[in-house]
């Protein structure tokens, strides 16, 4: 049999890397992601491993929940980042818009989606999230959808 080209075990973000070698050491140990990017997909990551520890950790004080139960049967199916704005390891802002899939209960939802983040003391935070719509490049039919669904905070 022919080894396909695209690798098979690659992160759960998407990545092509491993778990471990991408997402992963950012949930096991302790280097802090160095672009608002990294952490969103970490943070996606922690989503589909049921992280609240490290959901929590990577939330900025100033939104933080007291708690995140996790304890939804949902199944994460990908993500995709559409669009980077700065977060890069020398800025202090930044956001990320990404699609990503999922499915409750048999039925497949899709939650699109402008997270902000905030870097400080060297670390980037999670801030809020807003909602795409207010950009030219797509028509968004799916606004009410993601706004319904905003409890999801990656
Ligand atoms: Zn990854």
């Amino acid at each position: 049999m022919r080894r396909m080209d695209s690798p098979p075990d690659g992160c759960p973000c998407g990545g092509p890397s491993p778990l471990v070698a991408c997402c992963g050491r950012y949930l096991e140990s302790n280097p802090y992601p160095e672009t608002a990017e990294a952490l969103m997909r970490s943070r996606y990551v922690a989503y589909v491993q049921q992280r609240a520890d490290y959901l929590l950790r990577t939330w900025h004080p100033s939104t933080r929940p007291a708690m995140l139960d996790l304890t939804e049967p949902c199944q994460w199916l990908g993500l995709q980042v559409r669009r980077i704005e700065a977060g890069g390891p020398l800025d202090e802002q930044g956001t990320v818009e990404f699609v990503a899939r999922y499915k409750v209960g048999g039925k497949a939802h899709r939650l699109h989606e402008i997270s902000r983040f905030v870097r400080e003391n060297g670390q980037w935070f999670y801030q809020d999230a807003g909602e795409p719509g207010t950009r030219p490049r797509q028509s968004e039919t799916r606004n009410r959808m993601a706004r319904s669904q905003g409890s999801m905070r990656v």
